[in-house]
């Protein structure tokens, strides 16, 4: 029985060039896993019609972010699409010591920086497209950013995607439910890493004095 044992949370990480449905996987999986909480990063950029301060994102101006940045409060940061984007170290640390899966939208550039100092408590999954046009029409379809945003988008693109090969998992989205199950049983499976279960070692050793107990008076 598992969830007796402690265990360290894990950092899961998804990155994919803008439109290939990640915000969507994201919210699905949060709402189908109770032990999921979204990271909520900080940003420069200004929030969308739909978005929420504290929920999707702490908007907040560039001088706090530079100061925060050079306090070294963040566990990563990086510049996206001009606007800086950053995730707070004590969401990280807090997550991992208290058990909790965080799920992190990040870019590949925080993806690096964190694999520099959480390597171990992290799963990497990159999502790509089934095709460009299928970038391209989703990005369209989203109408929250204008057409000059999405060129810029669509240019960056090629250039995320170069880097699939520093995860752990590549899912390509050809259908949102198979993709969305499959990083869920990606999740599930990480949750019983040998390394993550802390408690194991006493659980184990509890076992085995059982044992070892009923060879006594059995044997
Ligand atoms: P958007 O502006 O569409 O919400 O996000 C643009 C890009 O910024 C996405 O590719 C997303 O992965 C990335 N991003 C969002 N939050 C963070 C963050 O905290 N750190 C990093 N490195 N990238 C982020």
């Amino acid at each position: 029985m598992n969830h007796h044992i402690k265990r360290r949370g894990i950092l899961i990480i998804i990155s994919s060039p803008s439109g290939t449905g990640k915000t969507t996987v994201a919210n699905a999986l949060l709402e189908n896993d109770f032990n999921l909480h979204m990271s909520v990063s900080a940003t420069t950029r200004s929030p969308r019609p739909n978005e929420t301060h504290g929920k999707d994102y702490l908007f907040i101006s560039e001088g706090e972010f530079l100061k925060q940045r050079d306090a070294g409060n963040f566990a990563e940061q990086a510049k996206v699409f001009g606007n800086h984007y950053g995730t707070f170290k004590t969401t990280v640390d807090d997550a991992i010591e208290n058990g909790r899966d965080v799920l992190f939208v990040i870019d590949w550039q925080g993806t690096q920086q964190l694999s520099q100092s959480y390597a171990h408590d992290m799963v990497r999954i990159f999502m790509l497209p089934p095709t460009f046009e299928d970038l391209q029409s989703r990005l369209n379809y989203r109408g929250t950013d204008n057409n000059k945003i999405i060129q810029q988008r669509l240019l960056k693109a090629t250039d995320e995607m170069s880097h699939w090969a520093e995860y752990d998992y590549v899912v390509i989205n050809n259908n949102l439910e198979h993709t969305i199950s499959a990083i869920h049983n990606i999740i599930k499976s990480e949750r019983l890493r040998r390394r993550r279960q802390v408690d194991l070692v006493h659980f184990v050793t509890k076992l085995r004095e059982d044992g070892e107990e009923y060879a006594k008076k059995n044997g």
